[in-house]
């Protein structure tokens, strides 16, 4: 596979070629903590899943790291504003970390139930505090920093290349205010690397550093243990795209002002958000949806996953209930026609087993969406396509349609196995009974060479509507 992403620095589609041979590292910005995910954040870790799967797939040994917000995370993201974690475990009457422990274990229960594949670091930003500290002394060292009423700031004027991400202008952001005046600031976009009690007296959670007790700001977090992690060069990052102009501008800066490597991340990726009748889904203003109450709508979490599928990551998502009931109906229409052809197939293809034959070529189209800047759409729709040819060899099209769903992630194994299980429980236990004896005493001929016998069994048992098939495992059966 040829793989083609849109990368956001130099906003162009490039091939992937990866920092080291054959492997992929791959940082995602991952929740902040003090309240449930909704379903636009959930769009997000979807997006997430699918692009580590597809370099998967691609033969890349992924590393996905993903960060848990529990610290340092404001209601503006350019350090204006609540502490988001304070005020939520203050409404709730609990402590910062009892209420971060809370919403990650429900962010967890929502990812699995999204047949998120669980990165292999999941990573507390409390629990780094120390690389954290590490990281900005080397900021420090290497002359970006500034300190002014108690923080540490790190001053945009030194770093050239600020801005470069979002397009933004140098000039501009020395000069121009951000959402709230901050008078120890020099230039409007510097942001603060450490802050100390001078912010918010009732901190609930302070640490020692060189520049006194206090706590880090959001942005370091992403650099000190995405660097731990992958090291100080690696290939894919990526978020929402609210945080290209700010958050990911802010990790460039720290970590190649760190460093002084460059580029620190080769790809940028982002997604677009789900939008709620042409308005942001936001965690903060409230009013927002969760997986759990489309459950209790009486949805299927994979219907959202399927309905996130049929978008482009790139570009805007409406949810509507209708449109969420569209997805239903074709992962129901999916589910049957899968079924259909697991009765055909008998058995289903063992794991890993290859296509075969005109199955190739709807796979073949598959990886090309996929190489096309990971478009999902076009991917379903080949397995769509694949399912209803019925001059595919069943067994054939089943093995294609399990190696599309190691990236598309629709449990389509299970729908298959559901499916042969229900077809063997409409025979009464007894009519099982028979059938497996019957089954045994062919073998037995076989195994004697008496094929007359085998076949007149084989014969028999088609004349009552059962269809037997032989695999490496001995042969199964079904109803025809
Ligand atoms: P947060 O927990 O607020 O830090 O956000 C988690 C992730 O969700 C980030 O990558 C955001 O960019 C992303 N995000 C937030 N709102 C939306 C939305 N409505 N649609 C898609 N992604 C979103
Ligand atoms: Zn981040």
């Amino acid at each position: 596979m040829e793989l083609k992403l849109y990368n956001t620095l130099g906003r162009e589609l490039q091939v992937f070629s990866p920092v080291k041979n054959g492997e992929a590292g791959f940082y995602g910005c991952g929740p902040t903590v003090y309240n449930y995910a909704h379903i636009g954040n959930l769009r997000a870790y979807v997006t997430h899943d699918v692009l580590c799967r597809t370099l998967r797939r691609a033969g890349y040994k992924v590393t996905h790291v993903m960060n848990i917000t529990d610290v340092g995370h404001l209601s503006g993201d350019g350090d204006g504003g609540d502490d988001k974690m304070v005020k939520s475990a203050e409404e709730r009457g609990k402590s910062v970390l009892e209420v971060a422990a809370f919403f990650t274990k429900a962010f967890f229960n929502d990812t699995q139930r999204l047949n998120i594949i669980r990165p292999d670091v999941v990573c507390k930003a409390t629990e780094h505090i120390s690389e954290m500290i590490e990281l900005i002394k080397k900021i420090e060292a290497n002359g970006f920093t500034y300190e002014a009423g108690g923080n540490l700031y790190f001053d945009i004027s030194k770093f050239p290349s600020y801005g470069d991400l979002a397009s933004l202008r140098l000039d501009s952001l020395k000069t121009g205010a951000r959402t709230e005046l901050d008078v120890n600031k020099r230039n409007g976009a510097d942001f603060v690397l450490w802050f100390t009690k001078s912010k918010f007296e009732n901190q609930a959670l302070t640490w020692d550093s060189p520049w006194g007790r206090g706590y880090p700001g959001w942005h370091i977090e992403c650099s000190a243990m995405s660097i731990k992690y992958l090291g100080e060069r690696f290939d894919v990052h990526a978020g929402g795209i609210d945080h290209i102009q700010i958050h990911h501008t802010n990790e460039i800066a720290q970590s190649e002002a760190a460093t002084g490597k460059s580029p620190w991340v080769k790809y940028w990726i982002h997604n677009e958000f789900l939008v709620l009748d042409k308005g942001k889904m936001s965690k903060s203003t409230g009013g927002f949806i969760t997986l759990q109450n489309l459950m209790d709508a009486g949805y299927e979490a994979l219907d959202y996953r399927y309905f996130l599928l049929g978008g482009h990551y790139r570009s805007q998502l409406q949810f509507s209930y209708e449109s969420l009931d569209g997805a239903r109906n074709s992962r129901r229409s999916l589910a049957k026609e899968l079924a259909a052809i697991s009765g055909k197939a008998a058995s289903l293809p063992q794991e890993g087993e290859e296509a075969r034959g005109k199955a190739l070529e709807y796979l073949a189209s598959f990886d090309k969406a996929l190489e096309d800047d990971i478009n999902t759409p076009r991917a379903l729709s080949a397995l769509r396509m694949l399912v209803k040819d019925s001059s595919v060899d069943p067994r054939d099209a089943l093995a294609a349609v399990f190696s599309m769903d190691a990236v598309l992630g629709l449990g389509l194994r299970g729908v298959c196995e559901r499916a042969l299980k229900e077809n063997a429980n409409t025979a009464t236990p007894v009519e099982r009974a028979e059938i497996d004896a019957l089954i045994a005493s062919r073998a037995e001929a076989k195994k004697n060479k008496d094929f007359k016998k085998a076949d007149a069994i084989r014969d028999g048992l088609k004349a009552r509507g059962i269809i037997l098939e032989d695999t490496p495992q001995g042969a199964v059966w079904k109803k025809a």
